[in-house]
């Protein structure tokens, strides 16, 4: 029998394959003394080729991704590895003479050269300690074989088990080959958790020895659905595993019969199931697998993985490619939501002590009206080729949404000089509690709202969304907040203005029909539950869905 480490199950699936630790911190350098000095120096040439190889193909890769301009980092990185006269030489000196070890040896040398660099008067030298710091780690990561891998690029499969994962790495992961995730840390709504629900990865967080290196290369069955992961599974688990992953694909199988389907009560009340989406190319994935347009563009995830802002036109284009691929369907595109959990290496910002209630998303953007007023251009350009609308996250505010929406006219207005009229709908998320009590006079200066439970749930329960110790009392289906959605799509349906919702409760099969029976007509989730939501309601009349959500928030 495996070893069984029980978590909590935030992606549900299945996987078998090798774990893979991944951590970020690097292991203590050992100090015991070389007992063969010359196999070390051996070993330490073993090494430099490696780091060299690591350095050409990271600027390989950097080029493709982001320009050679930002990609020479790594040209001048291979050029301090190649000087044996201040690299080499005097490490093997350290190893044959002071008898050390060869990574002991490799960070003495490259501290010391940071050092002297840091020394220098010249801030252009001192900077170039940096760059030591930089190989030192990676030259120390290859020989202590720790594992703070470059997870783009795997050649094998694997289960990633980590203390965290921030949703840069989750972004940035090697998704032919990562099976699973497993974390410590982090709850249902952390981005990284919604990321690996869209790309159809098993997650399951809460698993205390996830990064202990104990587990690496174990053969593991991850169970998102269930949450656990069974370590040195035996025969029997691994033939019950098939079993089930069989099953779970025939199940799949059967719902793709409601990728074409209309959206609708079993009585003909119109609805739109929609996807959210973080990437232009997912556009086109969300429409193979049913959605009726995208209802929450992330567009913050344009900004991450990379170490510069991007600009207005490729902005556009990105948001062009989306449109492309909807073939006229709406894309709701939501300006910059950073702050939280989620962090832009190009935007230093100031530590906070409660990050989430911050400066983030709207706030956040008013601070830096630069980038606002470069995305809202974008945006502009590009609603003229489409069906897109432009949503401002965590308004809290009348005041704030009415300063968000004075800026976004003067660039209409500046646009519109310059020759290019465009007038697209304008909403906001309803995320904030104080939104959503304020809905009635919200719903007057918008064109529509969509509700984001994932943020409403926390902010009015007071329970941090990624935060694996208060999990429990993270409750999307708390009276409290499923009133506060009542009170929102009522304002609207009052209004006349539609309301959708895109937090990830618009995806519970448990929770879906009772928004649909509190006004709510647009759900968008991770294009993956599309076709279940759809066969759900399809099943249910509008009533049906009202006296759901009657009994939930408590009115009968
Ligand atoms: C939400 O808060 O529900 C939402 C959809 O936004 P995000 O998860 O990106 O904060
Ligand atoms: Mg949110």
């Amino acid at each position: 029998m495996g070893r069984l480490l029980k978590g909590r199950g935030y992606s549900e699936g299945l996987a078998l394959a090798e774990v893979l630790i991944y951590s970020r911190e690097l292991p203590p350098v050992p100090q015991d003394p070389a007992s063969d000095p010359e196999d070390d120096v051996r070993r330490l040439g073993e090494i430099l080729d490696k780091g060299a190889k690591e350095l050409e193909s990271l600027y390989e890769d950097a080029v493709g991704r982001m320009g050679e301009a930002q990609a020479e980092i790594f040209l001048a990185h291979q050029t301090i590895l190649e000087d044996d006269y201040s690299i080499r030489e005097p490490i093997e000196a350290l190893i044959r003479e002071e008898k050390m070890n060869t990574a002991a040896a490799i960070d003495r040398q490259f501290r010391e050269l940071a050092e002297m660099f840091r020394s220098m008067d010249d801030e252009l030298m001192s900077e170039r300690a940096a760059d030591f710091d930089d190989i030192r780690q990676m030259l120390l990561r290859i020989a202590l074989s720790s594992t703070v891998q470059d997870i783009s690029k795997l050649d094998k499969d694997a289960i990633i088990a980590a203390e965290e994962l921030t949703p840069s790495d989750t972004v940035r992961m090697d998704m032919a080959h990562i099976k699973g995730i497993a974390t410590r840390l982090g709850g249902p709504t952390a981005h990284s958790a919604i990321i690996a629900r869209s790309l159809g990865i098993p997650y399951v967080s809460g698993i205390d020895d996830a990064a202990e290196g104990g587990l690496e290369g174990h053969p593991a069955i991850l169970n998102g659905t269930e949450g656990w992961l069974l370590v040195d599974p035996d025969e029997d688990e691994v033939c019950r595993f098939k079993e089930s992953r069989a099953e779970m694909e025939a199940q799949m199988k059967d719902l793709e019969d409601y990728i074409h389907k209309p959206s609708q009560t079993a009585d003909g009340r119109s609805l739109e199931i929609c996807a959210n989406i973080g990437t232009p190319a997912e556009a086109a994935e969300a429409v193979s697998a049913g959605a009726d347009g995208i209802g929450l563009f992330r567009s913050e995830f344009l900004f991450m993985d990379r170490d510069d802002l991007p600009s207005e036109e490729e902005q556009y284009l990105a948001y062009r490619k989306a449109l492309a691929a909807l073939e006229g369907r709406p894309l709701i595109v939501r300006t910059l939501d950073i702050g939280g959990d989620k962090k832009l290496p190009a935007l230093p910002m100031p530590q906070e002590d409660n990050p989430f209630l911050g400066l983030r998303a709207i706030r956040l953007t008013m601070a830096n009206p630069a980038l606002f007023r470069t995305q809202l251009r974008a945006l502009l350009r590009a609603s003229a080729e489409g069906n897109l609308r432009i949503m401002f996250p965590m308004i809290s505010s009348p005041e704030e949404l009415a300063s968000a929406k004075a800026i976004l006219n003067e660039e209409k207005a500046a646009l519109a000089a310059e020759g290019l009229s465009v007038d697209p709908p304008v909403g906001m998320m309803i995320e904030v509690p104080s939104a959503a009590v304020l809905a009635d006079v919200f719903a007057r200066e918008v064109d529509f709202f969509s509700i984001g439970t994932n943020d409403l749930t926390q902010y009015t329960l007071a329970v941090e969304r990624n935060n694996a110790a208060v999990a429990d009392l993270y409750r999307p289906d708390h009276p409290a907040v499923l009133r506060l959605i009542a009170m929102t799509a009522q304002a609207a349906v009052r209004a006349g203005i539609p309301c959708g919702m895109c937090g990830e409760s618009a995806g519970d099969p448990a929770l879906a029909p009772a928004f649909v029976g509190m006004g709510v007509t647009e759900l968008s989730m991770s294009p993956k539950r599309i076709t279940a939501v759809r066969k759900l309601l399809g099943s249910l009349t509008w009533e049906e869905c009202r006296d759901m959500a009657e009994a939930l928030i408590g009115a009968k």
